[in-house]
């Protein structure tokens, strides 16, 4: 399928593994050229190393802190006219929400919410007057379903989503769309992350708890971040102008429903 993207220019926030890189990989094999970031300089630039290779794209490495204004200027001198912009961050701690104090809950907003509004602000102008545009939030399935040791996540993403919902349908005449994608579980650092500290709780090992993670699964497994990078790429497709505002769910089908 040719998502008719090729020679467009992307920033993939976040990006030196994981999912953003999955992202930024998928956007890469369809001809995309990319501003990839995230703060470790030699993670970074090993990942764009690698992307350049693969896909022969242009890949341009920016180490900073996306959730800093220095930070996002320099990616976006990097990268002033993005016809993509994959929005994504770290995420935030979990707990309970009584260790949490207010600058930790501000951290989790700036990160998770205020960070992806401040470059959509960005950049937004700028694919309304060149008539394409496609943004992408990267936030959670916790945005649908809440995971009360995520109180934080539950809360900024769930932020961010309602700010987009509206401003979506604002540009979406000027082809310009804007789109959340909610990660169930996947096989990055991050869950490897939360498996560790669930094994070393229970006194299971790492293994035990990932392969629990898959059984409960409607799939039987956990979703591997290529799936995610194509889901990416689609809804950054030129054919994708008609799906405004809506919010992907990639769980396996974990989240039970009839519908939606
Ligand atoms: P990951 O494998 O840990 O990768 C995170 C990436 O983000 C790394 O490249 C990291 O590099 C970068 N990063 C973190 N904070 C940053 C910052 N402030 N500025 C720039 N780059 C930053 O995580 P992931 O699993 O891909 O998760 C991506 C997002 O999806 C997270 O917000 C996570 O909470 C959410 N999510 C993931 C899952 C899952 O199952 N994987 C499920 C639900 C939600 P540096 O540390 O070097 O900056």
């Amino acid at each position: 399928m040719d998502l008719g993207i090729k020679d467009k220019k992307a920033i993939v926030c976040a990006a030196s593994k994981g999912l953003g890189k999955a992202c930024a990989l998928s956007l890469a094999r369809n001809g995309v050229d990319l501003v990839i970031n995230s703060r470790t300089a030699s993670e970074l630039e090993a990942t764009a190393a690698e992307i350049r290779a693969a896909t022969g794209r242009s890949v341009t490495a920016v180490a900073c802190d996306i959730t800093t204004p220095e930070g996002r200027a320099r990616v976006l001198a990097a990268c002033p006219n993005p016809d993509i912009l994959i929005n994504n961050a770290g995420g935030p701690p979990r707990g309970d929400f009584r260790e949490w104090d207010e600058a930790a809950w501000m951290k989790a907003v700036n990160g998770n919410m205020v960070t992806p509004i401040m470059l959509i602000k960005s950049v937004v102008d700028g694919m309304i007057a060149r008539k394409f545009g496609r943004i992408v939030n990267i936030t959670s399935g916790s945005v649908k379903s809440p995971i009360p040791e995520l109180g934080m996540s539950n809360g900024a993403r769930a932020g961010l989503t309602g700010f987009v919902g509206g401003l979506a349908r604002q540009v979406a005449r000027h082809n310009v769309t804007i789109n959340g994608l909610l990660p169930g579980p996947f096989l990055t650092d991050r869950l490897r992350a939360g498996a560790i500290e669930a094994a070393r709780k229970s006194g299971r090992s790492v293994e035990d708890v990932l392969a629990d993670r898959a059984k409960v699964n409607p799939t039987g497994r956990v979703g591997d971040p290529f799936e995610f990078g194509e889901a990416c790429a689609f809804l950054c497709a030129a054919s994708s102008g008609f799906i405004v505002g809506q919010n992907l769910l990639l769980d396996g089908g974990a989240f039970n429903s009839t519908i939606g």
